[in-house]
């Protein structure tokens, strides 16, 4: 059976890494697409992890290779999925989160309306500023312009088809957990791997 895609969008600081990361280990045939990213490394992020970094050179390449599910620039780097790495997960039956931004979501609904999405939104602006703060990755100027984007990013709330707040962090982690499940039983998608064998009645 095939996987499905599930966008996740947020504003940058939100708290969605720390959400998968929750519960990825707690959940079956679930996984994360590599996202390529022209942005530098933060400190602790790694290759092939993280993000596959690259060149721009190589990431337009890429796209003219044709390449991408998506595509887009973000906070004044480039960001895309990989078309091959995503198609491999799904063949294998796997569920894929796609931490993709408010103008890939748009790509992804297009190329595959099947795909599921989910925004996730910080409880305040003060509490969004301060994350980012803690989070000790950016600088003031990289923090005011992803705060400025961020307010942007949630004008495109009504296109998802759920919206999570991340307040607490188990009660969110809980909230996506329900989600997948929900998609996983949705009529609709043929996922759960188990093919159907119920008696037609009057036996
Ligand atoms: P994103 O992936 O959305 O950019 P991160 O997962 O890196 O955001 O989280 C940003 C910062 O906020 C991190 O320092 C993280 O520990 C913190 N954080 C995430 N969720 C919560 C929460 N519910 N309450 C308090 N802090 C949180
Ligand atoms: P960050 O630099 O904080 O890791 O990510 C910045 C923004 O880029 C986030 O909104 C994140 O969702 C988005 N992003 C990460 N990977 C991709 C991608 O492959 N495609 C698109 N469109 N956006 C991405």
């Amino acid at each position: 059976m095939k996987g499905n895609l599930i966008i996740l969008s947020a504003p940058s600081g939100t708290g969605k890494t720390t959400i998968v990361k929750k519960i990825m280990p707690h959940m079956e045939r679930l996984t994360f697409s590599v996202s390529h990213t022209t942005r530098p490394p933060r400190q602790g992020e790694e290759n092939g992890i993280d993000y596959h970094f690259t060149s721009k050179e190589q990431f337009q390449e890429l796209i003219n290779a044709g390449g991408f599910l998506e595509w887009a620039e973000v906070h004044g780097n480039f960001y895309g999925t990989s078309q091959e790495a995503v198609d491999q997960w799904l063949d294998q039956g796997y569920d894929v989160f796609l931490d993709i931004d408010v103008q890939g979501a748009r790509q992804v609904n297009e190329a595959a309306p099947d795909a599921i999405s989910i925004f996730i939104t910080p409880p305040s602006w003060p509490e969004q500023e301060r994350r980012l703060r803690d989070r000790g990755t950016d600088s003031d100027e990289t923090i005011a312009l992803r705060l400025n984007n961020a307010k942007k990013e949630m004008r495109d709330i009504d296109d998802y088809d759920f919206v999570i707040v991340n307040d607490e962090l188990e009660q969110a982690a809980e909230m996506m957990k329900s989600v997948i499940l929900a998609m996983r039983a949705m009529s609709r998608r043929d996922t759960t791997g188990t093919p159907l064998n119920i008696p037609d009645g009057d036996n």
